[in-house]
């Protein structure tokens, strides 16, 4: 039941799109909140929520299907939450407040929520559309690598970030020796250094994936409609039987494009998860939101952010203006494939200087400093520190000049206060 003032009657209509964790954890929250409202859940995909972060378990061939699945069918209805599985929304009418449907069904609101995410980019070369390449988003698409990758030989991975590793490890699980083509100088750049992504190159090497950067595909080459090879701009050849694009993400913000809602790489949205067009609200993947730390607006790509800002978004949504809660959570992203732990909280690249340690051959960690305070990082080998680093983050506190007590092997989160200014007070 809510403790606070409710913003609308007790039988206002709440629609979500969107049943990722984002809509899914906005959903629960508006149910729980509220007795007599609708809740609508409308969802492109087939399946109710599944757990996204684990399918890459299933890709690997460790993991079935079953049990990456969270919701069926009875949470919703033991929640009165009204689900419509495979129903794309076209287009949102924000004057007669009604989205409409690809099937033409309109759906009346007074509170909407975005929760669309995003989808992965393809790229834009010959044949990338051949058999055998693949994005990495859905359940679906991790049925196919799996699939892919079981009958492969040889393999190629493209692009340098967090879902790359991912293929790269489904590579590796599924005995495919891959050639792992990376733009930047290393993986996951502007994050991690040169340093750094060494240790993840070397770990890679051992499980049969080869690093090699700087060099972007110029085109798929086919045999028969299905993947052959990768061609690099250097004339390079990577034999392949299967392929893995991972050069990035899109937010799906199209249903919005004939509405006055801002979309600047997602969608605008202030601390409060709110549009600049009433009762139109967004969260997960999809929103970018005003970071009063950062002092600009960012949006997460991560798991435990997407579900911590739905909540919030729901919460917001039921309560009355002046009671609405900024959003102040600090992300973080855990990768796993490896004997060593690897870990990246807040922004770890939006930093205006950096400063690293390295504790041994496979220990290592970088922070990243903004106008002194910290804003995020990567740890590699030793994930202990990692909540006192948030926990810092989340302080604002000005705590760059004492690096030397940050980056000390057993950091446990105490730096004195005295010598540090609170973000407040600037
Ligand atoms: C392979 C993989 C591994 C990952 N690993 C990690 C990890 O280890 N740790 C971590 O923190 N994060 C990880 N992530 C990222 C994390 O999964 C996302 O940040 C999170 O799932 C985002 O949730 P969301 O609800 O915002 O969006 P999504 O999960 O993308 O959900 C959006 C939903 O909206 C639907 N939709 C979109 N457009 C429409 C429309 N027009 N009409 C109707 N429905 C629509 C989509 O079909 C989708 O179901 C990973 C992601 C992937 C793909």
């Amino acid at each position: 039941m809510p403790s606070q003032p409710l913003q609308h009657g007790r039988d206002a209509a709440y629609v979500v799109i969107g049943d990722g964790i984002a809509g899914s954890s906005a959903a629960a929250e508006l149910a729980e909140r509220t007795t007599d409202a609708s809740i609508t859940v409308v969802t492109a995909e087939s399946e109710p929520l599944y757990n996204r972060i684990l399918i890459k378990e299933f890709a690997k061939g460790n993991l079935d299907a079953d049990v990456v699945r969270m919701h069926d069918r009875s949470w919703y209805d033991d929640r009165d939450i009204d689900l419509r599985l495979d129903t794309r929304v076209e287009t949102v009418d924000t004057t007669a407040q009604v989205i409409e449907t690809a099937a033409g069904e309109s759906i009346a609101y007074d509170e909407l929520l975005i929760a669309t995410g995003s989808t992965p980019r393809s790229l834009p070369v010959e044949n990338a559309d051949a058999d055998g390449v693949t994005t990495f988003w859905t359940i679906n698409d991790a049925a196919r690598i799996r699939e892919n990758a079981a009958a492969a030989e040889r393999g190629v991975i493209v692009g340098g970030g967090l879902l790359g590793i991912d293929y790269a490890a489904i590579a590796a699980a599924q005995d495919v020796d891959a050639h792992y083509l990376i733009r930047e100088d290393h993986w996951f750049s502007g994050a991690l250094s040169e340093t750094g992504a060494e240790i993840v190159h070397e770990a890679l090497r051992e499980r049969g994936v080869t690093p090699v950067v700087e060099t972007e595909v110029e085109r798929f080459e086919t045999d028969d409609g299905h993947v052959s090879a990768a061609v690099a701009s250097d004339g390079r050849r990577y034999e392949a039987d299967c392929a893995g694009v991972a050069i990035g993400t899109t937010p799906n913000t199209g249903l919005l494009e004939e509405t006055p809602i801002a979309i600047e790489d997602g969608v605008v949205v202030d601390e409060t998860l709110q549009t600049a067009v009433p009762s139109i609200w967004a969260a997960g993947d999809v929103a970018r939101y005003d970071d009063r730390r950062l002092g600009e607006h960012v949006s997460n790509g991560s798991w435990g952010s997407a579900a911590a800002q739905g909540e919030l978004a729901a919460r917001n949504m039921l309560a009355a203006p002046e009671a609405r809660a900024p959003f102040e959570y600090v992300p973080s992203y855990s990768v796993s494939h490896f004997e060593f732990p690897l870990a990246s909280f807040g922004h770890p690249r939006l930093g205006d200087s950096y400063q690293e340690r390295q504790y041994g051959d496979r220990e290592w960690r970088r922070l990243a400093f903004r106008d002194g305070q910290l804003v995020g990082g990567v740890l590699i080998g030793n994930r202990e520190p990692l909540q006192a680093y948030k926990q810092l983050t989340a302080s604002g506190r000005r705590v760059q000049h004492q690096v030397q007590q940050l980056l000390a092997p057993s950091f446990d989160g105490m730096v004195p206060t005295n010598s540090s200014s609170p973000l407040a007070s600037d």
